[in-house]
């Protein structure tokens, strides 16, 4: 009997050393992950400036 393995995103059956997901999830994953991380640094970047600007009108 051969035992493979789902990936836990797609449900596609997983290639030997491959993790709990596919590639193809792992990438979109990353992805999500890479845009989140753009986006904090944008929310950060926003608050920081209306700090600023707040500091300025004092
Ligand atoms: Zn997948």
């Amino acid at each position: 009997m051969s035992y493979y393995r789902k990936c836990e995103d797609c449900g596609c059956t997983l290639d030997p050393g491959e993790g709990r997901i596919c590639d193809e999830c792992a990438e979109k994953m990353r992805q999500k992950t890479d845009r989140r991380a753009v986006l904090r640094k944008m929310i950060l970047s926003t608050n920081y400036k209306q700090m600023e600007m707040e500091e300025s009108l004092r």
